[in-house]
């Protein structure tokens, strides 16, 4: 199932490749969840988001470009977007979900995908 309007689903691939490969077992965008997580591993109570780095504001080169034109209206757009992203995580946690995060800059980046199984399963 695709949302209408989304980012490049490429990293969600790869990231989603990764963590079967480790063993892991989830659901993709489980409806009825705070933000609709991009992968749900009920098992270890933990959900995952593939963040894009512009549209959710990573402090990374992709990050930190701002458009020129329509400054304003950018800077309020990605604001928005990062006080959502903060205000769904609180209601997951609040829920009992941990809530863990994968840049899309990272998303091929095996030492950090292998970092984040392990806290998956060990946090
Ligand atoms: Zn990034």
């Amino acid at each position: 199932m695709r949302r209408v309007g989304r980012e490049n689903t490429a990293p969600e691939m790869a990231v989603r490749r990764f963590l079967h490969a480790s063993g892991l077992r989830f659901r993709l965008n489980v409806r009825g969840l705070p933000g609709t997580p991009d992968i749900v591993l009920p098992k270890w109570a933990a959900v995952v988001f593939v963040h894009g780095c512009f549209w959710h504001g990573h402090d990374c080169t992709h990050g930190r470009v701002r458009p020129r034109t329509n400054a304003q209206f950018w800077f309020e757009k990605l604001e928005g977007n990062r006080r959502r992203d903060a205000r769904k995580s609180r209601a997951l946690r609040q829920l009992g979900w941990r809530v863990l995060r994968v840049w899309e800059c990272q998303c091929r980046n095996d030492k950090l995908l292998s970092a984040l199984c392990k806290r998956i399963r060990y946090a």
